[in-house]
């Protein structure tokens, strides 16, 4: 079901501003995840969605129809919280029926649906069982199951992963996306993980303090972000700064460590900001390459970590931190200076001012 945000605030009655002028227009079956760090308002857009917080100002709109003033329970929409809170004396059928049975559906076509969600959530064999017979990750999918049974169009769900442990977690951010393709419904999901945004959503709102700072698809958010917010909270571990001025074709960053040619007109006589993700950096520069195209930089190694398949290295590079990404065999030692090379081409440039990206 579409949907629509309009300059929307939300002031609580104490006088806080929680949500500033936010506006969305959400297409149908999309999967957005709203993010931002705790206390962003991301809960509170949630909850003004689905009718338990009032509107203050603005107009919200399901299927076109302005809806700011209809009851939760005309609008269509079922929520997933993260506290799934199923009932434990009752089967996983029993709780799954429960709704259907209180709005007075008829016993067969309770079971026709109670079958047809078990078997998009995968729990066709464990509906006799009791909550407390389930993982974890199977009675949030009970809780799931409750919500979509109702054939709702639009789903709300707040941090409904946040009680899983972190293999649960993996299993069922893929598990939700397909259940959401599968029953085609518009979901609007809350997360403070930008991991879960960047792997479940069709498109990301990534919120601070009551306001969008950018909306798109994640690789928008990765490879273009909009700001300094973005560019540092999308991306684990997040993005590298460097801060410092262009004059007349060179940049110095501002501890006196850095000078690199950059002639892009677009930065001249700027305070700026240079950004490099973690893997943009080369322990040595690509054969072949000039050198000409590469910043060289020099860090202390102060934390490294061994993933597996790569380390994360934790820097001092003159007074800034960076945190860089190399590869699983190469051998480090804490103090000891590291020398890397990070392509010109992979910067990203903000605005120091005002932390807006700079278009080349
Ligand atoms: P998030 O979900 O992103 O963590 P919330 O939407 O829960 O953030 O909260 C956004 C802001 O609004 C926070 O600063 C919070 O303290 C404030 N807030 C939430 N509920 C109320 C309320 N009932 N009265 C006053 N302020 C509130």
């Amino acid at each position: 079901m579409p949907m629509e945000l309009k300059n929307i605030y939300k002031i609580y009655p104490n006088g806080y501003q929680a949500i500033t002028d936010f506006n969305l227009t959400i297409e149908d079956k999309e999967f957005i995840v709203l993010v931002g760090p705790s206390g962003c308002g991301k809960s509170t857009t949630l909850r003004m969605i689905a009718g338990l917080e009032d509107i203050t100002h603005g107009t919200f709109t399901i299927d076109g129809r302005v809806v700011n003033k209809l009851p939760p329970k005309d609008r269509g929409i079922a929520m997933v919280f993260q506290s799934y809170a199923l009932y434990p004396t009752l089967t996983v059928y029993e709780n799954m029926a429960f709704g259907l049975d209180l709005a007075g559906f008829d016993e067969d076509v309770i079971a026709a649906r109670v079958q047809s969600t078990a078997k998009i959530l995968g729990l066709s064999e464990y509906l006799d069982r009791l909550p407390r017979a389930l993982s974890g990750g199977q009675r949030q999918r009970v809780a799931l199951g409750r919500a979509i049974i109702r054939h709702a169009k639009i789903f709300l769900m707040d941090e409904p992963l946040s009680n899983l442990d972190a293999r649960q977690r993996v299993t069922m951010r893929a598990e939700l996306s397909r259940i959401s393709r599968e029953i085609g419904a518009t979901t609007i999901y809350v997360t403070h993980d930008q991991i879960e945004a960047m792997t479940m959503a069709s498109r990301i709102v990534c919120m601070d303090v009551g306001v969008i700072k950018q909306v798109g698809t994640p690789e928008e958010l990765y490879f273009h972000p909009k700001n300094l917010f973005v560019a540092g909270f999308i991306g684990d571990p997040p993005m590298n700064f460097i801060r410092g001025k262009v004059d007349s074709g060179v940049f110095a960053s501002d501890d006196g460590y850095y000078s690199v040619a950059l002639p892009q007109p677009s930065l001249q006589g700027k305070g700026i900001v240079i950004g490099y993700r973690p893997e943009h950096a080369h322990l040595a520069l690509p054969e072949g390459s000039d050198p000409a195209d590469y910043l060289e930089m020099k860090g202390k190694i102060e934390v490294y970590e061994m993933l597996g398949d790569l380390q994360n290295v934790y820097l001092a590079v003159g007074e800034e931190k960076a945190i860089i990404k190399v590869a699983p065999e190469v051998e480090l030692e804490i103090g000891n200076d590291l020398i890397y090379y990070v392509k010109k081409a992979d910067f990203h440039f903000f605005d120091a001012e005002t932390e807006e990206a700079i278009e080349e």
